[in-house]
């Protein structure tokens, strides 16, 4: 069988792209291997009448909605490799060694945060350590908040000073902020720090200080850190779509990438902002795309 569409990624904007190809009749067949961005959190925050939502019960229902439709298949599968066989074939490879034949597919795999280099930084990220202040500085408010990047870290800084006036920065590193940058934020009442951080202090995931390399300790109950963002996998390349400004796959804005057929949504195409319902519409853009393509195929030839 040549499914419709084939859609990798079972985040907000591949299910909110299989709800509207299903709904258009289409036969549609997702992958997803359950390792979505946040899976790290306890709640999601920001998308309306889901305000806090546990990311599970995100997926159960939107698994459930799914459900409603025939022409709808999920495989809890991985797709190792994409390759296109000619110009409305594609053929796609499982880590299980399946493959799965479609006309047209949609990349919706999301990012890889990959964190500063600090010892322990994994187990506060997601409960105490949020790389959006958007998503998750209501929660931490007036609360004294840590600001950790090696990258960006006066705009971090002056973001989460929204949230919280008890901010202190790490640069972990000098030469990460420019000097008026570094005054700008002293003169806030920012505290900055520019050692290197040997370490994070704390339990089930609550940071409670930060250790720079001489031992000293900041007091600290959360805070922000920018990881460093990429794509998670090499199908870009494989199919050779080209990459916007920020490294994710530049579309129009109905998901189209550049190579016929190939179209990309949610966080793998706007990497900023990043957000669930950010995704969400433009799987459901890419999905009116793809049957808007699908039905001019069909009546007016490629
Ligand atoms: C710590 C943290 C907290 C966040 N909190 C919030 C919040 O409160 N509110 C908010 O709006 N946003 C939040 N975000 C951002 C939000 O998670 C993303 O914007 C959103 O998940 C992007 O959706 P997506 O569908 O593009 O990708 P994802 O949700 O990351 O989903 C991509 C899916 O594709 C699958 N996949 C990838 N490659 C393959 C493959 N080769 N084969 C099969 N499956 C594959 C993955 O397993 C994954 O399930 C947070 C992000 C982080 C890191």
């Amino acid at each position: 069988m040549k499914y419709d569409c084939v859609i990798i990624g079972g985040g907000p904007a591949g299910l909110n792209a299989a709800l509207v190809l299903g709904r258009a009749r289409r036969h549609v067949l997702l992958f997803d291997d359950d390792k979505a961005r946040n899976r790290v959190t306890r709640e999601a925050h920001g998308f309306i009448t889901r305000d806090g939502i546990k990311p599970t019960e995100f997926r159960k229902i939107a698994l459930q909605e799914l459900s409603k439709y025939p022409t709808i298949e999920i495989k809890n599968e991985t797709i190792v490799a994409i390759q296109q066989l000619s110009k409305t074939e594609f053929v796609l490879a499982t880590a299980g060694g399946h493959t799965f034949h479609s006309t047209k597919i949609l990349l919706a795999t999301g990012l890889k945060d990959e964190q500063p280099n600090i010892p322990n930084i994994e187990r506060f990220f997601g409960t105490s350590l949020f790389s959006c202040p958007y998503c998750d500085g209501w929660e931490m408010r007036d609360q004294p908040l840590a600001v950790i990047a090696d990258k960006n870290v006066y705009k971090l800084a002056k973001e989460a000073y929204i949230w919280s006036k008890d901010l202190a920065v790490f640069t972990n590193g000098e030469g990460r902020l420019e000097l008026d940058e570094r005054n700008r934020l002293l003169a806030k009442g920012i505290k900055v720090y520019e050692d290197l951080i040997s370490g994070l202090e704390g339990e089930n995931g609550q940071l409670r200080s930060v250790r720079l390399e001489d031992g000293t300790l900041i007091d600290r109950s959360g805070g922000f850190v920018t990881p460093l963002w990429s794509l998670p996998n090499q199908f870009a390349a494989q199919l050779g779509c080209e990459l916007n400004e920020y490294g994710g796959f530049q579309t129009d804005e109905y998901g189209r990438t550049n190579v016929w057929n190939v179209y990309a949504a949610g966080d793998t195409a706007h990497i900023v902002p990043a957000q669930l319902v950010i995704a969400a519409g433009t799987g459901s853009a890419a999905a009116i795309g793809i049957n808007g393509d699908l039905t001019n195929e069909l009546f007016d030839g490629e």
